[in-house]
């Protein structure tokens, strides 16, 4: 018998790598600005790739690249015919990469997020944040995911609609917020209530995920492990934001003047990347806190996840080229290394 997310999380942490927009944005396959998934479509062959260098990175989570596959962005871009096969499509890649490592138990994951019509003044835009959510998870429950995760949402009110159709669906549910600079959610509530609340409503795990980098994501993990007696969550992007600038929304790269905008986000963050030590750093302190669904999220590549995952302990598959600058020419040990360059590895 499979272990569901609750047991596995019971035993301890699960990784999940995420972040697939911005790795798709990066290799051409979508655009920056309305981010719409549509190389599910276009070019599974890439998702799927990605699905793989995540999984042998060590991520125990397929998450279906779903993410703003819904119908608002769909509208948007004026393909909201594409909804359906485009959401199915993303959970069959999901589902077809985990038939393509058998040997190891991974767990594959729907997801709902922001739908970016929320207004908690406007009643009618409740009811279509509802149907927005309904037929997403209706669909990933079909494929028969072992999760649904509702993420990147910063009102409390949407992430209710949200945690509503997930478990009405009979499913598990994890609700991530993402919390904008002020600290808190939009409506005010801070993580660690916002986080409560959705416990106290059913939720299997409550947690962050996106906007903020690890150290503006760990401010806020001690008080919502504290506050709630559920597994939290916690998938940060893997830049260095700050508390000037806690969100990666607003990042200023002060080393250059010529990105359009003056804005670094999104598609100038590179100079305000974090190396996969930070990452790993990050992963081993959730683990010490007892924050066992641990992950990365916009802007994660499969070498951040690898030194997560060796953080926790693991080997995963790619483990297998894990760096050895022993074996550098410069910098390494081997006696074949000629003198004449290893004694000038402190000024080369
Ligand atoms: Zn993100």
């Amino acid at each position: 018998m499979k272990k569901d997310l609750i047991t596995r999380l019971n035993e301890g942490p699960v990784l999940c790598a995420e972040g697939y927009l911005f790795a798709m944005e990066r290799r051409g396959y979508l655009s920056a600005g309305a981010f719409v998934p549509e190389v599910v479509l276009e070019h599974p062959e890439v998702v799927s790739q990605l699905h793989r260098e995540f999984i042998r990175a060590g991520s125990d989570v397929i998450q279906a690249f779903t993410y703003y596959g819904h119908r608002e962005k769909m509208r948007l871009i004026g393909k909201e015919e594409l909804l359906e096969p485009m959401q199915k499509n993303a959970l069959k890649i999901a589902k077809d990469s985990r038939e393509e490592f058998k040997d190891l138990d991974l767990l594959v994951c729907g997801d709902v997020a922001n739908t970016n019509i929320y207004d908690p003044d406007d009643k009618k835009s409740h009811s279509e944040c509802q149907k927005m959510f309904e037929e997403q998870v209706e669909w990933a429950k079909e494929a028969g995911v072992d999760f649904v995760v509702a993420e990147t949402i910063n009102w409390t009110g949407e992430m209710k609609i949200a945690l509503k159709a997930i478990k009405d669906a009979g499913l598990i549910a994890v609700t991530n917020f993402s919390i904008k600079a002020t600290d808190k959610t939009r409506e005010g509530h801070t993580p660690e209530d916002a986080c409560k609340i959705m416990e106290d409503l059913g939720a299997d795990v409550v947690g962050l995920n996106c906007y903020r980098g690890p150290k503006m994501t760990m401010k806020f993990l001690p008080k919502i492990r504290e506050k709630v007696s559920c597994h939290v969550a916690a998938l940060p992007v893997p830049y260095r934001t700050t508390e000037t600038y806690p969100g990666f929304l607003n990042q200023i790269d002060d080393g250059c003047d010529c990105i359009p905008g003056g804005n670094a986000f999104p598609v100038a963050l590179d100079n305000l990347y974090c190396n996969r030590f930070e990452m790993a750093e990050f992963a081993k302190e959730c683990a010490n806190k007892k924050i066992n669904f641990i992950g990365i999220c916009c802007g994660a590549e499969p070498h951040h996840v690898r030194e997560m995952s060796v953080a926790l302990g693991r080997k995963p598959i790619s483990y297998k080229y894990y760096p050895d600058m022993t074996r550098h020419w410069l910098h390494g040990k081997d006696k074949s290394f000629l003198k004449i360059n290893t004694s000038m590895s402190k000024k080369y």
